[in-house]
């Protein structure tokens, strides 16, 4: 496993919409380990192996956070927030944030007072950030509106090399694909093989749609996180019965290709490893929705890590988990042949 480059990642400011400075430490991690690396308009980086190869995978795994975006300043000096994607306000007041400006990083705590905390369905717009300004006009010389705003949080360690962190979503998914893409091609991989971390998918879904529609893939792999059911207040009956560090999570439901979960789960035989299966009514919320439909069309299976918390500062996931999601995919690209029949019958 590539610690060092995870919590790298992990350790990035990326809200939707302001990945650049973590798409940059993908792009340096990956220029000397694939055949070619890329960059697109809006800022997701692909890395390539065998890219003239006439069958291609694209696995996708999102860079971009959640967080807040700065939509005014009131007149002592306080921001006032929107929500980038899909946020709980509750989790924000008492807390520690970044603001990644053009000249950097400005810290700021965001307002908490007993009202506050007494307050049925708490939005983003109750949410204010002192950023220790004086007034609107000093405090527009270190922001400007339309600025993003994460978590002032760090990564820990916990029991049983499981760890907490902010916005693992998806940061762990960009790393997955990276690291298979690097396994994959120490194998001797024959196909054409596309690892991307798109920028976009808690808002836009854009980096997804712009990447599947240039490289034309003929599967593509979503990599993203899903809600686990192993603590107090969850329904294993709605979200499925998914345990951290049980193994990455394939997903059955409507869209997503069966043949190509067979496979996946032929590699996972392969390799001895357990992997769990959820079963969802509809779409996926994922960048997986979104490449299906590019193109003429795309085969996807989504391939998910365990993740308690989800969008919550505290995310609590398994280091084995992350790296089994890895070495399950670069087993499954080595199975692809160009030859694949992906028709049901
Ligand atoms: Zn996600």
């Amino acid at each position: 496993m590539n610690k060092d480059f995870l919590m790298e990642l992990l350790g990035s400011n990326s809200v939707s919409g302001s990945e650049t400075e973590i798409e940059k430490k993908i792009y340096d991690h990956m220029k000397p380990i694939a055949d070619i690396v890329t960059v697109d308009e809006m800022g997701t980086v692909t890395a390539a192996v065998n890219p003239d190869a006439p069958f291609r995978v694209l696995m996708t795994g999102h860079a971009d956070e959640i967080g807040l975006m700065v939509t005014a300043v009131t007149p002592d000096g306080f921001l006032k927030v929107t929500n980038i994607g899909g946020i709980y306000a509750t989790t924000y007041p008492g807390h520690k944030v970044r603001i990644s400006t053009k000249n950097g990083i400005v810290y700021g705590a965001v307002v908490n007072t007993r009202e506050l905390c007494k307050k049925e369905d708490l939005k983003a717009s109750d949410l204010t950030i002192d950023i220790g300004a004086v007034d609107k006009e000093d405090a527009l010389k270190a922001v400007s509106l339309g600025d993003t705003v994460n978590f002032d949080t760090d990564v820990r360690e916990l029991l049983n090399g499981r760890i907490t962190a902010r916005a693992m979503d998806d940061r762990v998914g960009a790393y997955i694909v990276m690291e298979a893409l690097t396994i994959a091609k120490q194998k001797g991989v024959s196909i054409g093989v596309y690892a991307a971390s798109t920028t976009g998918e808690e808002t836009t879904g854009n980096g997804a749609y712009f990447t599947a529609s240039r490289v034309r893939p003929n599967i593509a792999i979503a990599v993203d996180v899903t809600y686990t059911s192993d603590y107090a207040g969850i329904d294993a009956g709605l979200t499925g019965d998914i345990s951290v560090g049980k193994g990455p999570v394939l997903c059955n439901n409507p869209s997503i290709h069966k043949k190509v979960n067979e496979k996946l789960l032929e590699a996972a035989e392969k390799l001895h490893m357990s992997v769990q299966i959820e079963a969802a009514n509809g779409r996926t919320g994922t960048d997986g929705d979104i490449m299906h439909r590019t193109g003429l069309g795309v085969p996807f299976a989504l391939v998910s890590i365990p993740l308690r918390y989800m969008h919550c500062p505290d995310e609590v996931g398994s280091l084995k988990d992350i790296q089994d999601c890895a070495e399950l995919l670069a087993q499954f690209l080595c199975d692809c042949t160009e030859n694949m029949n992906l028709k049901p019958f």
